[in-house]
């Protein structure tokens, strides 16, 4: 046998099968370790045998991958966060407070700004992940009276954000219909001190639509299921769901995961917390009933081809602030401005129902942009002693959609998964050049790794003048006989020929049975989607007739007035369509990220039924791959399977070998070189950095980790 330390008798056998069945039964807790670890098969079997004992848990390096357990599980009290509390990483089992604790040492130690990507599809459990970490912070730093109520306040900022943001989807009973960023801030000592909040595209057109078997917003439920009978009335309302027309598209009112009622008490509750005056909440919850009476809305139609309306709106008008006549006729009719002229043109029975269809979108939307705002007002970091002050470095959260294939993708898949091809990118980059970093400081030679570049998609999508996002907001703006097919025409002139896009037109003129002819398919990093251009003009607009916008500019809601501006009446530029806004936002958020040093939780849903216990291989499969974990793990094993601190090295190791034990008193390098020396390390199975060991494969780590189980 190679290592002294094992050269023993019988019993020294018994415990060693101990420690290999062990890892025959549970697996590896860093995929880095996998011998085969090109194999997805093997990584796939890595995740089944932890998944089947609740190891929900494992690296692959520092990056954190977790399967949603579907149950509750024992491991997120406060004894196990004190567990994580200022130990080494690698000593404790895998969990998302090691990644937490780790982060929040690194931001201590090194004084940078970090930031925590979390992604996976919709129902893996990336808004739970956001949770925990924020407990785990919450929980375990310090604390003063004022800094408590931060803590408070960045707790309570997360019912808030689910009740507006939040609804039941067939994938998930509270899926996040928006993406999040969060900053949370920290002093000189390490305290959260502030917070600050960046939300991303809001699915609003779930206000006036839902899929069958989906929700709107849980608000609305809420406040007519937990609503006190004297707020109802005052709005109008009654309390039954089915009475309003936005919410019974899905036919599901009620969920059986969900308790409406006592979510609106706790929301209730959130609101006052965060800072949100009692006029504040009646002047929220009158938006919101008005945008359910809203929905009520019905036409007749008028001889002359125009509309009138049918229902009763004066406690709708009473609601938005408005006047009743404006409102309408702002319903039923356009206002169009020529040079010479201003007319009001009749809108037809179909115009008229969208014409109230963008007004509840875009009032609910913008409601949701002003409690964003107020909610950051009530984070922002104020420095009691120098109140222009700056926090001593911030931890950022991101969870945001996972890439989204469905039967049928719109203009949301688009931008989602836009999106997720720019996190792609930018994980890529940064995981490629921290591998590099690391290498270079630790001065052992960098081994280059293939790897799959995904810009040229980027540049598919955003490309200024050529991109797809170009080409529509050109046909936005285009008068006269523009639509969703003349867009999907332009497309095949301008980027027909670009490797990951295709239609159903074949070269030789024939066509391609599996894209329809009113699709367009992207050859995403993660795989192909079929885009239905159906609705992308419209949803890529989203605009207001301008008397619509002029009323609401006029509201006496005191929300509504921040909501809607004055200045945009006169503001002649048109405004930024949906697309390009994303764009924006996505460029500040990457931004944003690149300044900060990145960890990673990629989130797996191991079925579709939501159910404990259930491990779909094949779902599991595809999820692995749009993550990108095979290229994770490919980069990171590139060169050495293993890397560890000196110090944390030598810690874990130091008993086996007389001369480092029970402590090593020179330095902390030549300590380890004689400890991999007694081992019997051979030169060609390990490097020695600046400050770490490098160890290329796992089965010399294995050999070590077992002579360590014999001596225990
Ligand atoms: P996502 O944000 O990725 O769409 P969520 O975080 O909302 O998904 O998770 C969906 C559901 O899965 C949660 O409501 C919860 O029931 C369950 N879940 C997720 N993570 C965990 C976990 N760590 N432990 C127990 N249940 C979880
Ligand atoms: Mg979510």
């Amino acid at each position: 046998m190679r290592y002294r330390a094992m050269a023993a008798g019988e019993g020294v056998r018994v415990i060693m099968e101990t420690a290999l069945t062990a890892r025959d039964r549970v697996g590896v807790q860093d995929f880095v370790l996998l011998e085969n670890y090109t194999s997805e098969a093997a990584f796939i079997e890595n995740l089944r045998k932890r998944f089947k004992e609740n190891l929900i848990y494992t690296y692959i390096g520092s990056v954190l991958v977790s399967v949603n357990p579907y149950k509750e599980l024992e491991i997120y009290s406060k004894p196990h966060m004190d567990r994580y509390h200022g130990v080494s990483f690698y000593e404790v089992s895998p969990h998302i407070y090691a990644i937490s604790d780790n982060v929040y040492r690194s931001m201590r130690t090194e004084g940078r700004d970090q930031c925590i990507l979390i992604s996976g599809e919709s129902g893996a459990g990336k808004t739970e992940a956001s949770k925990k970490i924020l407990q785990y912070y919450a929980m375990t730093c310090p604390a003063s009276e004022q800094v408590q109520k931060v803590k408070d306040r960045l707790l309570q900022s997360n019912p808030v954000l689910e009740a507006f943001g939040n609804a039941k989807t067939l994938r998930n009973d509270n899926s996040s219909r928006f993406g999040k960023y969060m900053d949370i801030q920290f002093d000189f000592k390490g305290a959260p001190v502030g917070g600050h909040i960046l939300s991303f595209l809001l699915e609003n057109s779930r206000v006036v639509h839902q899929n069958h078997g989906e929700r709107n917003f849980h608000i609305f439920y809420q406040m007519i299921e937990g609503g006190e009978e004297e707020l109802l009335q005052r709005r109008g309302l009654e309390r039954n769901p089915q009475q309003y027309h936005y919410l019974v598209k899905g036919k599901c009112p009620r969920v059986s995961s969900l308790n409406d009622r006592d979510d609106w008490k706790a929301v209730r509750k959130a609101l006052s917390v965060i800072g949100i005056s009692d006029e504040e909440v009646e002047e929220l919850l009158n938006i919101i009933a008005s945008v359910l009476h809203l929905g009520n809305v019905q036409f007749g139609m008028e001889d002359s081809g125009g509309v009138y309306i049918t229902t009763e709106t004066q406690i709708m008008s009473q609601l938005l602030g408005v006047e009743g006549t404006l409102l309408n006729e702002a319903l039923t009719y356009r206002k169009i401005i020529t040079k010479e002229e201003e007319l009001m043109s009749p809108l037809n029975l179909e115009q008229a129902a969208s014409a109230r269809d963008a007004l509840s979108k875009a009032v609910y939307g913008r409601a949701f942009t002003w409690l964003i705002n107020k909610l950051n007002m009530s984070l922002a970091f104020r420095d009691p002693v120098y109140p222009t002050g700056r926090c001593a470095a911030a931890i950022g959260l991101l969870d945001i959609y996972g890439f989204e294939v469905f039967q049928h993708n719109s203009f949301e898949q688009f931008c989602i998964n836009y999106c997720n091809e720019k996190l792609q990118q930018l994980v890529i980059e940064l995981t490629l050049k921290q591998e590099q970093d690391d290498y270079v400081a630790e001065g052992v030679t960098w081994e280059p790794v293939q790897y799959f570049n995904n810009k040229s998609i980027c540049d598919l999508l955003e490309e200024k003048f050529k991109g797809i996002i170009s080409v529509l907001d050109e046909e936005c703006l285009r008068p006269g006989d523009a639509s969703d097919i003349t867009f999907l025409e332009k497309l095949e002139v301008t980027v027909g020929d670009h490797p990951h896009f295709v239609t159903h037109k074949l070269a030789d003129g024939k066509t391609r049975k599996a894209i329809g002819r009113e699709e367009f398919r992207l050859l995403h990093y993660a795989g192909e989607v079929n885009y239905n251009v159906n609705g992308f003009l419209d949803k890529n607009n989203d605009l207001l007739y301008r008397n619509l916008k002029e009323m609401m500019c006029r509201s006496e809601n005191r929300i509504l007035t921040q909501c809607f501006e004055r200045d945009e009446l006169t503001d002649q530029k048109r405004p930024e369509t949906t697309a390009t806004q994303f764009k924006y936002s996505l460029a500040k958020l990457m931004e944003i990220l690149m300044s900060k040093e990145p960890s990673y939780v990629r989130c797996i849903k191991p079925n579709d039924a939501r159910q404990p216990g259930r491990f779909d291989e094949v779902l599991i499969r595809h999820q692995v791959k749009y993550l990108g974990l095979m290229q994770s793990l490919r980069i990171r094993r590139a060169g050495f399977a293993y890397r560890r601190r000196y110090e944390v090295f030598l810690q874990r190791y130091k008993s086996l070998c007389p001369e480092t034990w029970p402590n090593w008193q020179g330095q902390l390098a030549e300590g380890v070189a004689t400890l991999v020396r007694h081992l019997g390390y051979q030169p060609e199975e390990y490097k020695l950095g600046r400050s770490k060991i490098f160890i290329r494969l796992p089965k010399t780590l294995f050999a070590t980790e077992d002579a360590l189980e014999v001596r225990k």
